[in-house]
This record gives C-alpha cells, sequence and structure tokens, in this order.
C-alpha cells in the first residue's frame, strides 16, 4: 500500500485551493492556510521553503517513526520513502504554479488529503 501521486498545473491566478473530498478551504484567496483544515488534509508542504505550514497528527507520529525531516536531503513528501508509507487511499496533489521551467521543483506546493473510504 501506498499513498498516490498527482501533479495539478495550475494556471489561475488565485491560490485558493478546496479540499477535493468535502469542499473545505485548505488555501485561501490571499493564499493562507485555513487555521481550522478539515479532518481530510493531511499536510501542506512549501518546496520553496522546504517546510510544513500544516501537519495534521498522523503525519507528525508517520514523520517520527520515519525519521524523516524536510530538511534530509532529496527529501519531498512525494518521493518515497514518505509517499510509500502512506495509505493507498491517501493523495498528494502537487500543484505547479506557474513560472520558469528551469530547475524547479516538480511542485510548488503539496497538499496531502486522505480519501475516506465508503463515504
Ligand atoms: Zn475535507
Amino acid at each position: 500500500m501506498a499513498g498516490q501521486k498527482v501533479i495539478l498545473e495550475v494556471r489561475w491566478a488565485s491560490p485558493e485551493l478546496h479540499c477535493p473530498v468535502c469542499g473545505d478551504v485548505i488555501f485561501s484567496k490571499q493564499g493562507s492556510i485555513n487555521p481550522y483544515p478539515c479532518a481530510h488534509l493531511l499536510f501542506t508542504y512549501v518546496s520553496d521553503r522546504r517546510d510544513w505550514d500544516f501537519l495534521s497528527p498522523r503525519m507528525k507520529n508517520l514523520l517520527g517513526e520515519l525519521r524523516l525531516s524536510p530538511a534530509s536531503p532529496g527529501f519531498a513528501p512525494w518521493r518515497s520513502p514518505l509517499l510509500g508509507s502512506l495509505r493507498s487511499n491517501d493523495v498528494v496533489l502537487c500543484l505547479q504554479l506557474p513560472g520558469p521551467a528551469e530547475e524547479k521543483p516538480p511542485c510548488t506546493v503539496a497538499v496531502g488529503i486522505h480519501f475516506p473510504i465508503g463515504a
């Protein structure tokens, strides 16, 4: 079992993003994260900063078990071992924002979503 990775090329000007399960706001139109995210949100990760903006309790535990830090060489949440340790109904959305393509990481922002089974 492993999480799935989906790359989305984002072309709209607003960074507003909603949870694909319940529709709750993840990022507002101003780009700030909802301080009370829904239960489906596992994490948000900004690759330029190599840092998390939000980590759910399950993700904090998983990172501790894997002894992973965003500062680790080659770390990205859309790569193994983290992607391989997620559940099969967990999806990492990789958002590619417009900009110069050279030497850009594959994702500008990564968002982890847990899709409930049988909901
Ligand atoms: Zn949700």
